[in-house]
């Protein structure tokens, strides 16, 4: 894919006033001299500086065009490149990238741009993953996340913990060095030490994925319970629309609904179920299927009551799933209904209380670790390979243990710090980029 010619693609969706075609390789400056007409060449032109001037083809007028000249090393790629601001027309776009590859460009593949900044070194492989995500952000939570990534936090720490890794690696290869002698020149307390180190933040990483996952994909929240509670009208409420069918019917809700609703800049997936309950009615005893396969798949529950039900039935969760107890229809309370310690009252019907719920929501996300910076992990890739670190840095420790040779210790050390290097393109392979790069949109 690398090669060092010309690149060219639109760098912005179409529909706005202004588009921005972007240039990159050695002689993009030249080669835009040659249908660009300003007041002087742009072989003039410092890097950082921008022209007026227009496009044109021939003799006939293509657009009024800025450029932005970049010299290399100082851009995105590390390259020399340009960006033109043309008129937002996909026709101008056409003719403009038309003209470019007649003077010798031609159209960038997907990625190709980011790409080509990490094989500069402009940005490692992690970081050109968050320009991806950065661009699909679409809440506050999701920026976070992507930015911090982007501006190499990450990237920053996994390589601190690479550099400890290839640290404690080299003194026991030095070992192998003196074989016949026996000397330790690694500590064996230190690197045990060590070891736990990086295995303490490791496993803080892969903590921080399914917070991290849920953001990215919106945070799953399963509103359950009994038949009739309430659990739709909920739902409408919380959207602000009559989505899901309401009526004092049991059974009204036979298959899962799914609906993103954006509180406090979170996004959230709300899955209104079937109510759960005994039944010989075969489309709902489906639709209870789907409601514990949507309880197995939540992040967060809600458990939903009617001021009158005597007792709860809670689903059980997994450790990592939270649960939040709703008392519904609190217009209708009387005196000897139950009192539930720590449950939210509200009445769905009537719009009343879901505030307290909406924050309880947020709470129970905990993002402002992020928002203030923390590193959370996001990817999908990223928890992987931090997995096969953890398994890597497993056997070093049971290595330690069996006092085994100082020459296997290394190799799973090794390959512990190879997985860590994955992540950020330290230890990669073409796959790899292939894969990571042809999922990003031409022009990034
Ligand atoms: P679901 O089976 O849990 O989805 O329950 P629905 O949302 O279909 O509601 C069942 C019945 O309870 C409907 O007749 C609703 O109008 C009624 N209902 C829902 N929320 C409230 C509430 O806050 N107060 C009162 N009084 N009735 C409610
Ligand atoms: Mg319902």
């Amino acid at each position: 894919m690398y090669k060092n010619d010309i690149i060219v693609a639109p760098a912005t969706a179409f529909g706005g006033a202004i588009a921005v075609i972007r240039m990159s390789g050695a002689g993009s400056v030249a080669l835009l001299d040659n249908i660009f007409v300003g007041r002087e060449p742009l072989a003039e032109a410092k890097t950082h500086t921008i022209r007026y001037g227009v496009i044109r083809d021939g003799e006939r007028v293509i657009d009024d065009v800025v450029v932005a000249i970049y010299r290399a090393p100082h851009s995105y790629t590390g390259e020399e490149s340009v960006e033109i601001s043309i008129h937002g027309s996909r026709y101008i776009a056409q003719e403009v990238i038309r003209l470019l590859c007649e003077e010798g460009a031609r159209m960038a593949q997907v990625g190709e741009f980011s790409q080509r900044a990490v094989l500069a070194g402009r940005l490692d492989l992690s970081q050109a993953e968050a320009v991806a995500d950065l661009i699909a952000a679409e809440s506050r939570a999701e920026h976070a996340i992507a930015s911090t990534q982007m501006r190499g936090g990450y990237s920053r720490m996994l390589d601190g913990l690479r550099d400890e890794l290839i640290g404690i690696c080299s003194l026991l290869e030095l070992e192998l060095d003196f074989g016949e002698e026996d000397v330790e020149f690694a500590d064996r307390a230190r690197l045990s030490e060590m070891l736990d180190k990086v295995e303490g933040a490791v496993l803080r990483l892969l903590g921080s994925f399914r917070m991290g996952n849920a953001i990215r994909e919106g945070v799953k929240v399963a509103i359950v319970g009994r038949p009739n509670v309430g659990k739709s009208t909920l739902l409408n409420a919380l959207l602000q629309d009559n989505r899901a069918m309401v009526s004092e019917i049991a059974g009204t809700t036979r298959d899962t609904i799914e609906e993103m609703i954006m509180i406090d800049d979170i996004r959230f997936r709300f899955i209104d179920t079937a109510g759960l309950h005994e039944t010989d009615d075969r489309l709902e005893k489906m639709g209870i299927e789907r409601t514990e396969r949507a309880i197995k798949e939540a992040d967060i529950v809600i458990y939903m009551v009617e001021p009158s039900q005597q007792e709860l039935e809670l689903p059980e969760l997994a450790e990592h799933q939270k649960l939040l107890v709703v008392v519904n229809k609190m217009d209708t309370i009387n005196e000897n209904d139950l009192g539930i310690a720590g449950a939210i009252y509200l009445s769905a019907r009537y719009d009343d209380g879901t505030d307290k719920l909406r924050d309880a929501l947020c709470e129970l996300v905990d993002i402002n670790g992020a928002y203030q910076g923390d590193v959370v992990v996001s990817n999908m890739r990223h928890a992987a390979a931090l997995n096969d670190t953890l398994t890597h840095i497993h056997a070093a420790k049971r290595a330690m243990r069996d006092d085994i040779s100082s020459e296997l210790l290394a190799e799973d050390i090794r390959r512990a710090s190879d997985s860590l290097g994955e992540i950020t393109g330290r230890i990669t392979n073409d796959d790899i980029l292939h894969t990571i790069f042809g999922k990003f949109c031409i022009g990034k």
